[in-house]
């Protein structure tokens, strides 16, 4: 029997960083891992963006995530010697003559002045994005290519002989003073099993609300250096532009929608005038939760089951956070933000 302190079930961003934390801090582990294309993480277009919705306002958390995201993705390039992070500024142009006074006012503001990189009181000259009021450029934003990351780590987890390329068998998991699952013993085993929680019977009394997004890939002429972000994204990645994304809670599959793509096309026609052509249609679904916030804990009526789940919309931007405060929780009994503690829902 092969003896690990936790095992780790998903190894999509949750499961990949949750287990470089946990090694980080000395800890052994083995991910078990069913690996397919229709994953969360495979979807995504990987953004990081601080200021965010209509209303444009700083995201939840966005003072303790930002300054510490690029030099955390950093790091973990260095270690595992792969590419990943590409730091893009978002240019987020102005619905009207108000939102750029009032951004203008907010320069000044100690609290939002590290995200702005620029105001543009006048169009910014990228040709084709409709911006009459000009708009704004920011920091701290980019994306993570996130099947390049978790790939790697992959690779230094099978390194290591702690990753199992398969479906999690519940049947086979035994839980008394210890952990046992197949030829493994455990103290914990920890589920990061992303949108297919659903299917897991520790779990599924959660309300996860998961919400299908679909994404356009396009070939146009806009620049490679900047994120165009207004009712739609435009994101510069490998050769050609991301456009995303919908929203849809009822079709929970991963087969791109002529709805979908049809929505896509009529909000990118309201940013970008531009001609494009279409590459390919994607689709995914993302763990989004109730109230919007990741369930991180242990299970009420087994401590020895945890959960790193429910990272929505923004898994690049919350993951590295939590998964630190999480090991911390399992391995000191440090807190957990009461807003993401899986006790908040009763069983
Ligand atoms: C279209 C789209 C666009 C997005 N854009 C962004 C974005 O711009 N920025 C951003 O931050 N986020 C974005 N997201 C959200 C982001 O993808 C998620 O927050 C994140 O990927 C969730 O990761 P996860 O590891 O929890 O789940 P997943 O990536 O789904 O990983 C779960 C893993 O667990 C495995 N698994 C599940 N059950 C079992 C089992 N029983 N046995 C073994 N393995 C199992 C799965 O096979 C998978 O490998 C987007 C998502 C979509 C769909």
């Amino acid at each position: 029997m092969k003896k690990v302190k936790y095992l780790i079930v998903g190894q999509g961003i949750a499961g990949s960083l949750l287990a470089v934390e946990l090694i980080r801090s000395g800890s052994e582990v083995h991910v078990i891992n069913y690996e397919t294309e229709n994953t969360s993480s495979n979807k995504a277009a990987g953004i990081y963006n601080p200021i965010t919705g209509r209303k444009m306002v700083k995201t939840w958390l966005a003072d303790s995530l930002f300054p510490n995201l690029e030099p955390y993705y950093k790091q973990l390039e260095l270690e595992l010697e792969a590419k990943f992070l590409h730091s893009k500024t978002i240019y987020r142009p102005f619905y009207s003559n108000e939102e750029l006074n009032d951004w203008a006012g907010k320069a000044a503001e100690l609290s939002y002045k590290p995200y702005i990189k620029e105001i543009c009181t006048s169009p910014s000259g990228i040709v084709g994005v409709q911006d009459p009021y000009g708009g704004l450029f920011l920091n701290y934003s980019g994306y993570v290519d996130i099947p390049t990351l978790t790939i790697s780590i992959r690779k230094a987890l099978i390194d290591k002989g702690s990753y199992t390329n398969e479906l999690f068998d519940f049947e086979q998991l035994k839980i008394n003073s210890q952990v046992s699952y197949k030829d493994f013993g455990a103290d914990h085993v920890l589920f990061c099993d992303g949108p297919r929680v659903g299917e897991n019977p520790y779990w599924n009394y959660l309300p996860f609300r998961p919400v299908k997004g679909e994404i356009l890939e396009i070939d146009t002429s806009l620049p490679t250096d900047t994120i165009v972000n207004r009712g739609v994204f435009v994101l510069p990645k490998k050769g050609h532009f991301s456009v995303g994304s919908t929203y849809d809670h009822d079709n929970l599959d991963y087969v791109p929608s002529m709805k979908g793509i049809k929505n896509l096309k009529d909000r990118l026609r309201k940013l970008y005038q531009g001609d494009y052509t279409v590459v390919s249609e994607s689709a995914g679904v993302r763990p989004a939760t109730f109230d919007r916030r990741p369930f991180i804990g242990s299970h009420p009526n087994q401590h020895r089951v945890g959960l790193f789940n429910g990272f929505g919309t923004k898994g690049v931007s919350l993951v590295p956070y939590f998964a630190g405060q999480y090991v911390n929780y399992l391995k000191r009994g440090g807190e957990l933000l009461a807003e993401v503690d899986v006790s908040r829902v009763k069983i």
